[in-house]
């Protein structure tokens, strides 16, 4: 071996013994984390997760910015290779992937790397301009290591793959390097040559330089923001699997537990604390956070920073022998704002590539306050009080729950006690004015359609959504056992309702608690009587709306073309878009238990998307939620506008249907 092998040999060696005891001290910190859900079923559909999100970089590319993170990620990956063969051939004499592999394979991963990297260098240039001179949403930041960092980083990667090219270039003059496989480096080989007296000398600063800027990054990664290098693949493998939508169920009969959410790091699961590694730094959430982009405190990306800076300097008490007594989390990292900002809209949830858990880790922060702290925001005293002794969030008694279908007929389950379809009517639809007129339309529906359904009446209680999301898990499960104690009961095949929020609970967070139904939204219930020709000769006079999409039905459970299906199946309903729509739908800011709290700061959500619908020149909105309906007609009083109305789904198809009674 070499003098320069054995010296290469050396440093590689101690390169790699200092990343391996950073990894340590990383990992041995995930391990402090409290136990997770199973994050290892369903085998396939994870590692699908990772060659689609992660190989193909599907999440990165669904905006076009994210081609030049696809370029970089792809090209760092060929400039390691190169690197790798490279100190390899200096540490083994004769050590070459030609010699390996033959010249097909070594030809390939030359080629790939001195394209891609080329793209790199352009992918870096476009990046520092936007970053520099376009300044997007996402890039803004108070913190200015994060800039400093991201700069520092790619202009490292620019000068190391300069060094690439010059020592490629020397080493096609040397005969080392097949230019027909390096296109770009030959370029730099003509520059070099004539030019450079030592050809060989230059090759080997050049690579001395590179490999010098290889190890420190190693070292670099843990402390950068790189360290998503490490965190983010096992992050992607390791994702929530299935409906993003629920909330972990809190366990109240352990009697030793000494407090209840999580105020401190080690309150936080393993995972939760991988996510943390796992941040890019995209700033995607912040982008689409309705909190952020209407001037709240809130980022989403800014807490998840904030915890892993905190993290980081936490890593020492930690990692001692004695007990961890670390900062309470909110308010000294995460703002007390920010945490009752969240509509739970699950926007982030939507774009973060390395699908990072930004919903769980806020509500968890909310129920330590609730549930252990007992403070919270004064608006939500009395709707806990009314959910408590009412069971709905208003100051209505309980016993006038089903007033609103008075004249009706409407079949009680405690009557019928067997039926096809249970009508969740849900607290809007039973007491709200807006609420009580959409479940008026939709007992009309029902019954003209022939539907043999059933509604609780007085039985039935808050689903449970509000108090779950504003962290009071205790409440929530307190309404969803004596929910499911009622529909036991009864014998009945599906359920119905026309809030996305209950929809969303009784479908997936019902059955957490044993409770299992195939639930519908309205919107899918009345297209299927559309279809079966129930509800027919749908005709209104020519009229535009444009239709918005509910985070807890859209985003959340892929409920999105059945009410359109509904809404253009009505002759003469023109249907218009919003541009932010479907899964990227724009919150109206009621979710998360928003809709019971004063909204102080900044633009109100609500009048943000209003603005949005108006810009489109829409006469209507149609609905298919009842907080998104009491959100628009709030926002649009806010704006003097009388002329625009909003409509449930319901409302609309039952205005349409001329075939009355004859369904
Ligand atoms: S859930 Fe919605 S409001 Fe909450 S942090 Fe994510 S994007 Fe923002
Ligand atoms: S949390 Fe996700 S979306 Fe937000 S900055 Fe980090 S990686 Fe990007």
């Amino acid at each position: 071996m070499s003098v320069q092998g054995i010296i290469m040999l050396v440093l590689l060696l101690a390169v790699l013994a200092v990343f391996f005891l950073v990894a340590r001290r990383l990992i041995r910190a995930l391990m402090l984390g409290q136990p997770e859900e199973n994050r290892l079923d369903s085998i396939g559909e994870r590692i699908k997760s990772v060659v689609v999100f992660v190989a193909a970089q599907a999440r990165v590319l669904s905006q076009p910015a994210g081609l030049g993170h696809f370029v970089i990620f792809w090209g760092f990956i060929f400039i390691t290779l190169g690197t790798i063969e490279h100190i390899l051939g200096m540490i083994v004499s004769g050590f070459s992937y030609r010699a390996l592999f033959g010249d097909g394979v070594a030809g390939v991963i030359s080629f790939c790397q001195d394209i891609l990297a080329f793209l790199v260098l352009v992918a870096i240039v476009v990046s520092v301009f936007r970053r520099f001179v376009l300044k997007p949403v996402r890039l803004e930041t108070d913190d200015p290591k994060v800039k400093i960092d991201a700069t520092f980083i790619l202009a490292l990667i620019f000068v190391l793959i300069l060094l690439m090219y010059g020592m490629k270039g020397a080493g096609i003059i040397m005969d080392e390097v097949d230019p027909g496989y390096a296109p770009v480096s030959a370029i730099a080989a003509g520059m070099i040559e004539g030019r450079v007296g030592n050809v060989e000398a230059f090759e080997s600063y050049f690579a001395w330089a590179h490999h010098l800027i290889i190890f420190f990054f190693l070292i670099y990664i843990p402390f950068s923001k790189h360290i998503h290098i490490l965190g983010a693949i096992p992050n992607v493998f390791l994702r929530k699997l299935g409906n993003k939508g629920t909330l972990r169920r809190m366990d109240f009969e352990d009697e030793s537990a000494e407090k209840f959410g999580k105020s401190n790091l080690t309150d936080f699961t393993w995972k939760q604390l991988l996510d943390l590694y796992a941040c890019t730094e995209c700033g995607r959430c912040q982008a689409a956070c309705p909190a952020y982009l209407t001037g709240k405190t809130l980022s989403p990306f800014k807490v998840i920073h904030n915890l892993r800076e905190h993290l980081m300097s936490e890593m020492k008490p930690l990692l001692s022998d004695g007990e961890y007594q670390g900062e309470q989390i909110v308010p000294e990292v995460v703002s007390d704002e920010s945490m009752w900002d969240c509509t739970t809209c699950g926007a982030c949830l939507q774009e973060c590539p390395p699908f990072i858990e930004h919903v769980q880790a806020i509500v968890d922060l909310r129920r330590y306050f609730v549930l252990t702290e007992a403070s919270f925001p004064q608006e939500a005293q009395p709707v806990f009080r009314n959910m408590e002794v009412n069971y709905n969030p208003w100051a209505f008694g309980y016993a006038d729950r089903a007033n609103w279908s008075e004249g009706l007929d409407v079949p009680l389950a405690s009557d019928k006690k067997s039926f096809d379809v249970l009508y969740w009517v849900g607290c809007a639809g039973s007491f709200d004015d807006r609420g009580k007129e959409v479940a008026r339309a939709m007992v009309k529906l029902l019954t003209r359609a022939g539907v043999d359904f059933a509604i609780l009446g007085t039985e039935e209680k808050c689903c449970g959504d509000s108090a779950r999301r504003l962290g009071n898990e205790y409440l929530a499960q307190m309404l969803i056992d004596s929910n499911i104690e009622t529909m036991r009961k009864y014998s009945f095949k599906r359920i119905v309702t026309a809030c996305p929020h209950g929809y969303n609970a009784l479908k997936v967070e019902y059955p957490q608690f044993g409770f299992e139904a195939e639930v519908l939204h309205h919107s899918q219930l009345l297209l299927e009587l559309i279809r079966e020709g129930k509800l027919k000769d749908l005709s209104v006079e020519k009229s535009s709306g444009i239709y918005h999409d509910s985070c807890y039905l859209g985003r959340y459970n892929d409920v999105i073309d059945q009410p359109r299906d509904l809404l253009e199946s009505i002759r003469g309903v023109e249907l218009r878009e919003f541009d932010r729509k479907k899964k990227r739908s724009f919150c109206c800011g009621a979710g998360g238990g928003r809709m019971w709290l004063e909204e102080t700061a900044g633009e109100r959500i609500n009048e943000s998307r209003v603005d949005e619908a108006l810009a489109e020149g829409a006469g209507q909105i149609f609905t298919a939620c009842p907080f998104c309906m009491t959100m628009f007609e709030d926002g649009l009083k806010a704006k003097d506008n009388e002329e625009v109305q909003v409509r449930d789904i319901a409302e609309i198809l039952l205005a349409a249907n001329q075939n009355g009674d004859s369904g």
